[in-house]
This record gives structure tokens, sequence and C-alpha cells, in this order.
């Protein structure tokens, strides 16, 4: 079993999309695409069918978040009108979780990691 990778350090090793063990594989080879397991530790990233469900969770809660902020800030704070604010926030309600599901995988991985320290082959239990 490896040894447990402190938060920081699984939290940097997701910003950067690399492998949130050994912090040397990219996890992406496309956009949206991921490699099934780390080529230098051989951690698998998938560890089970709908595994990723719940980055979903947090690429929405991000997004409801900040469109939410920006919504108030620029409507109720500033003052612009709702025909000014809402379709700039349309569109960013679409790219933004395009743009960012590869960091909520991993940052969902890098949690993942954090809370269930074994990660090797459930095979292997
Ligand atoms: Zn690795």
């Amino acid at each position: 079993m490896p040894a447990p990778v402190p938060r920081s350090v699984l939290l940097s090793r997701a910003v950067r999309l690399k492998c949130p063990q050994c912090g040397e594989s990219t996890l992406f080879h496309h956009w949206v695409l991921m490699y099934p397991k780390c080529e230098h530790c051989g951690l698998t990233y998938e560890r089970e069918p709908g595994y990723f469900l719940g980055s979903i969770y947090v690429n929405y809660g991000l997004t409801a978040l900040t469109t939410t902020f920006a919504y108030v800030a620029f409507h109720m704070v500033m003052g612009y009108s709702n025909l000014w604010v809402v379709p700039p926030l349309l569109v960013y309600c679409i790219v933004f979780p395009v743009l960012f599901f590869p960091y909520a995988r991993a940052y969902w991985l890098a949690m993942d990691l954090s809370f269930d320290r074994y990660r090797g082959d459930d095979d292997e239990l």
C-alpha cells in the first residue's frame, strides 16, 4: 500500500491534472478522455462504472455557485438589467462545465484518494 499523500499535494496534482497518487502521469489524453490507469504507479482511475458521477455534482455545484454570485453581483449590486446579465450567464452555464470537466474529475479522484487511502485494483482484495 502506498504512503498517504497530504491533501494539499492531492489538490495541487488535481489542478495540474496529474495522477493524485504519484503526480507523474497525466490523467487525460484528450480534454474529455482519461487514461484507464496511471502508467507510472498503476492507480486505476475509474474504480467502477459510474465512479465519476460525483464529479458531475462538483462541476454543477461550482457552476451554480459562480453563476449565482455573478448574478447577484451584476444585477443586484451593480444594477445591470436582466437583459444584460442573463444572456452572458446562460452562455457561461454552458461553456464553464465543459471547460471545468477535467478539473472536476481530477478533484473528485483526489478527494476519493484522500478519504479512501487504499486504491489498488479491487481484484487484489
Ligand atoms: Zn500514478
